[in-house]
């Protein structure tokens, strides 16, 4: 085994999935360091979800190899991979009442024993998870009595008090407004730079993924299209033929980091200029 698989936090290497015959992963191979926030964009169905569902352990590659810390997950129990990594998937629904604070408790069963009982060690554990993500003033609340945002919080609060190495996260912030979504942002970056927590983020956006992440992966059709810094791989002509659609990277002169822009007014002024001259040309007698 060479040092650098050793040091990943998470390693991918050759890793193929199918579906039944429909291959949606064609030889991925990356690896995540521990304490980076990478962050993997790409359109729709070119298999993000997949890839996480991979690194968590959910699903097996079909070929290719995962390993953790060096060691080979298949290798690995359920409980063994709970404790390393934590999901917080793109959308959770609940079938019972839970309150928050027992959701976030929740978190804690890949390390209780074998009773199963929560003690005072894993109340501390959720009050402080709860406490990083502003979630504890909602622990008595059911998850029926929060906001879209408060409940992604609490989310990330379980997944935070499952203690692990590294957070993946599926398109955390879709169903959330812009002010919410800067919020679970501003959350990432802070337990990064504070806990060194080590994070591989979907996300739709590539704004605030460009922002956020010291590295992005962008995916298509299955396949790593760019694996590098966000000026890297934002560029003009790779999105533009990965998305499918004209898009452009300008530089934000407040912060450095690319901004995407659809040039969608003009697509409408030209349609409208159009609409205007049919018009037009339709009063001439
Ligand atoms: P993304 O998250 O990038 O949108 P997914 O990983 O969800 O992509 O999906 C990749 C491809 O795999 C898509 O073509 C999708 O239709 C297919 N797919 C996803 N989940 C399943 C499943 N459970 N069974 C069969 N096909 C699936
Ligand atoms: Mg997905």
């Amino acid at each position: 085994m060479n040092e650098s698989k050793v040091q990943s936090a998470i390693a991918l290497e050759g890793v193929s999935f199918s579906y039944g015959e429909n291959e949606v992963l064609s030889n991925v191979t990356f690896a995540v360091a521990p304490g980076e926030f990478v962050g993997i964009i790409g359109p729709n169905g070119s298999g993000k979800s997949t890839l996480l569902r991979i690194m968590a352990g959910i699903l097996r590659p079909s070929s290719g190899v995962v390993t953790m810390a060096g060691r080979p997950m298949q290798n690995l129990s359920r409980r063994d991979i709970a404790r390393s990594v934590a999901v917080v998937p793109q959308e959770t629904t609940f079938v019972f009442p839970f309150t928050a604070l027992e959701v976030v408790l929740m978190g804690r069963s890949p390390h209780l024993g074998r009773f199963g009982i929560e003690g005072e060690d894993d109340l501390e554990v959720a009050r402080q998870a709860m406490q990083a993500t502003d979630t504890w003033f909602l622990r008595d609340r059911t998850m029926e009595e929060v906001s879209g945002g408060e409940k992604q919080r609490v989310i990330v609060a379980r997944a935070l008090a499952q203690k692990p190495e590294i957070l993946l996260l599926d398109e955390p912030t879709n169903a959330l407004d812009i002010r919410h979504q800067v919020d679970i942002y501003q959350l990432l970056q802070r337990l990064h730079d504070e806990s060194g927590l080590t994070i591989v983020l979907i996300s739709h956006d590539l704004n605030l993924s460009a922002r956020a992440c010291e590295r992005l992966i962008l995916l298509h059709r299955g396949r790593i299209k760019c694996d590098g810094g966000p000026d890297e791989v934002i560029t003009s002509a790779l999105l533009s033929e990965v998305y499918e659609t004209e898009l452009e990277v300008h530089t934000d002169p407040a912060t450095g980091a690319p901004i995407i822009t659809t040039p969608i007014d003009r697509a409408v002024s030209k349609k409208s200029q159009l609409f205007g001259a049919k018009e037009r040309q339709r009063k001439i007698p």
